[in-house]
């Protein structure tokens, strides 16, 4: 089975980037539980660590068929010149902001981001000369274009944001972004390729933690960072990529190429390979390849049932007396932005404020049986977590306090048991809160 280029994703998703001959046959892709590779001979050896012979792997730290599989599939799945795997989806966001801002630069990003990617932002890549110039509204097409410097390398956005799944208007921000000379960078984490893919509306760098809605079973931690492989990295804003480097050249010749002159489009993407999963670590481990491709074989039917479910539970809560306001831009009947970006619904993620105070929620979430009080997104089981206490509680109350992120705010991820048993469970968990 070759799949071709032009396959639909629900096709790419279960075959795209494995070639059945190559592995004896084998109907599930192998998980290469292995270190390092054997190199034949020393002049195939010397071929191989050049990256003569691209079916060939050395060390693991470099490479490895399994996830080889899942980073062909997940490139072909968006649309992407290559894709790379990592350890979780904090280092696919930390690879790529240090690879576009590499040697320091300032980046734009908004502030209702996942609580550890603010906290980053804000707190720790100026200590590496790398600093932020936020906007509390994503589509502030003005304050962002005003942001820009010269020394800008990037806008940085979530295509959903977490938790109140405000949409970013890609389209428009990476118009911005080109115009500038500068890549949009999008962690499309919350929709995942199935509901959204950025590069069809312009963005340059999708990056995931997959550990989420792609993999969906909540049993391991991993990111992707895919290129798009359109953007101009020559043009002197860059110079990580001009530079000559001597790995990319061979011992004997004195020409050492650069990222760009040896890699052209797909220079970024490369670099984060050789660079920072080489030299950083960080590696993907086969074993978590080969769960995340086993997950992502279902993805549309997943997804499919959980964004029925949330807009189900969406309009459930938002007509519940307890409820102050529920936030899902699925059941936005007039937000021009669903309309536009997503088609198939936005998500299995939504988020609702609570009337009366911490006791209340405290009393919610210890009487649901169905939801797991646990901080994750995206399982197949249905997760309930107070975000302002947990998973955002790095992200200060001036910040929070604008995003639906207030102390009687509660997340919600919706998985794949039966509807009635979900929305039973929150209507009786609501009246237990406010007994
Ligand atoms: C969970 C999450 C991350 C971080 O991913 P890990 O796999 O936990 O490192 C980044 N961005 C978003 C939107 C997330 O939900």
């Amino acid at each position: 089975m070759n799949v071709l280029a032009k396959d639909k994703f629900d096709t790419l998703r279960i075959h795209a980037g494995y070639k059945p001959e190559d592995h004896q046959f084998a109907s599930s892709v192998p998980i290469y539980q292995t270190a390092a590779f054997g190199l034949s001979n020393t002049e195939v050896a010397n071929e191989i660590v050049q990256g003569k012979h691209p079916d060939r792997f050395d060390y693991t730290r470099d490479g490895n068929p399994t996830s080889h599989v899942l980073e062909e599939r997940i490139a072909a799945i968006e649309g992407g010149i290559e894709a790379v795997s990592v350890g979780s989806g904090m280092s696919a966001i930390s690879f790529t902001i240090f690879n576009v801002a590499e040697g320091g630069g300032r980046i734009i990003a908004p502030t209702n981001i996942y609580g550890s990617s603010l906290d980053e932002f804000r707190n720790f890549f100026p200590k590496f000369g790398i600093n932020f110039d936020f906007v509390d509204d994503v589509n502030d097409f003005d304050k962002i274009k005003s942001l820009i410097q010269d020394d800008t390398k990037a806008i940085y956005v979530e295509s959903v944001a977490n938790p109140s799944t405000e949409i970013a208007d890609i389209e428009t921000l990476a118009k911005i972004a080109h115009d500038a000379g500068i890549p949009l960078i999008v962690d499309n984490t919350f929709p995942t390729p199935y509901l959204l893919r950025p590069f069809e509306f312009g963005a340059d760098v999708v990056v995931y933690s997959s550990t989420k809605g792609i993999n969906g079973h909540g049993n391991t931690l991993s990111g992707l960072i895919v290129d798009h492989g359109k953007f101009n990295w020559a043009s002197g804003k860059f110079p990580q990529f001009t530079e000559e480097e001597f790995t990319l050249g061979d011992e004997e010749s004195d020409d050492h190429e650069s990222f760009y002159s040896k890699f052209g489009a797909a220079a970024f993407i490369k670099r984060i390979r050789v660079k920072y999963v080489r030299l950083l670590g960080s590696v993907l481990s086969p074993i978590d390849s080969y769960f995340v491709l086993l997950g992502l074989e279902t993805i549309s039917e997943r997804l499919d049932k959980e964004v029925a479910s949330a807009t189900k539970i969406a309009e459930f809560l938002r007509d519940n007396e307890h409820v102050e306001r529920v936030y899902y831009s699925g059941i936005e009947k007039d937000n021009s932005l669903v309309a536009k970006y997503f088609s198939k619904g936005v998500g299995s993620i939504l988020s609702f404020e609570l009337k009366g105070n911490e006791k209340n929620i405290a009393k919610l979430i210890d009487n649901v049986h169905v939801f797991s009080y646990l901080p994750n997104i995206g399982d197949a089981k249905s997760l309930i977590v107070n975000p302002s206490r947990t998973t955002h509680r790095e992200i200060p109350e001036e910040i929070r306090t604008k995003h639906a992120l207030n102390n009687q705010v509660i997340r919600l991820s919706i998985g794949l048991e039966d509807i009635d048993d979900l929305i039973g469970d929150l209507r009786n968990g609501l009246e237990k809160a406010f007994d």
